[in-house]
């Protein structure tokens, strides 16, 4: 097996326009596992470990780019925390210290699992996925179009994810996730609330309920709708539990080894409703 170190994107992207068969490995938190496990067997790996532009983050205009090899501890700093508090909350729940320091979000991305931390906090702030082709060409994609199955994403091939754009505006956020413990967990049920003052509503994303991350987008609507946005309250206290029961309507949960579909539905309505009364 070959492992190729590139120092650059550059590198790193002539290393698997020469190998297109490469398979690329950032912090190899799920990468190795699936080694060990037998169910992936690379003939040939592209380290992005040592391309630090991929580890860094900036502001441009109205967005924040975050390089795919920022990590889990990185998204705890407060020049990423503080705009995002919603990533920086999923940030902490990810494994250990050793997994904060070595995962990235490109790789929670890259994976694309139901149960990733971070997509549903990217769904909630309508993140897009940039990626950069071995010609060069990049492209920006949507959350909603780059996730299209369980651990199925629009990634190509021939590309590599090299940032997440995530939106920057007024807002109160949250995540929250539940598991069969305290940490190091995989997540049982995940919900990102965001808060969005500047424009009025209200968005949820729901992981580890559905095949890719969700949005809870009629809920979000209608407590939109019920929200006194000027005074920045809720009128009718009553709000928040229809706010949970239709949250936990818009899951779609199945019984699996980690939990079953009804208590997931239960659990999605009851963050829902926590989130929001934390909030406003
Ligand atoms: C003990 C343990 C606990 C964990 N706990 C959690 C948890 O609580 N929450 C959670 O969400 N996850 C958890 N995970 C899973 C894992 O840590 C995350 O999904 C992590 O974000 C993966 O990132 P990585 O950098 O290690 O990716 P890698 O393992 O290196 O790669 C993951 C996948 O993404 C692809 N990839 C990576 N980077 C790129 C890129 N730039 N371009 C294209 N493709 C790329 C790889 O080819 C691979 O298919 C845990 C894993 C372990 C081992």
């Amino acid at each position: 097996m070959s492992v190729a170190t590139p120092h650059s994107l550059d590198e790193a992207l002539s290393a698997l326009a020469g190998q297109p068969d490469a398979q690329v490995l950032a912090g190899g938190t799920d990468f190795m596992v699936e080694v060990n496990y037998g169910h992936r067997r690379p003939t040939a790996v592209i380290a992005l470990t040592k391309v630090s532009a991929l580890r860094s983050w900036k502001v441009d205009g109205t967005h924040l780019v975050l390089g795919a090899g920022v990590t889990y501890t990185d998204m705890i700093n407060p020049e990423i925390a503080v705009p995002f508090p919603a990533l920086a909350a999923a940030a902490r729940t990810v494994g250990s210290p050793q997994i904060r320091n070595a995962g990235t979000i490109g790789g929670n991305v890259g994976t694309g699992s139901p149960a990733g931390d971070t997509l549903p906090v990217l769904a909630a702030l309508d993140a897009s996925i940039e990626l950069r082709n071995t010609a060069g060409t990049m492209r920006v994609v949507p959350w909603t179009e780059f996730f299209l199955g369980v651990k199925r994403t629009d990634r190509q091939p021939n590309e590599i994810i090299t940032a997440v754009h995530l939106p920057l505006f007024e807002s109160k956020q949250d995540y929250l996730k539940v598991g069969t413990r305290n940490a190091m967990v995989i997540s049982v049920a995940g919900l990102a609330l965001v808060v969005d003052f500047d424009g009025g509503n209200v968005r949820c994303g729901l992981g580890s309920v559905g095949p890719v991350p969700l949005r809870a987008r009629q809920a979000e609507a209608w407590v939109a709708s019920n929200i006194d946005w000027e005074h920045r309250r809720v009128p009718d206290p009553r709000t928040y539990e229809t706010f949970g029961a239709m949250v936990a309507d818009a899951s779609q949960p199945i019984d699996d080894h980690r939990s079953t579909a009804e208590y997931r539905r239960h659990a999605v309505g009851v963050m829902a409703q926590r989130a929001l009364m934390r909030m406003i």
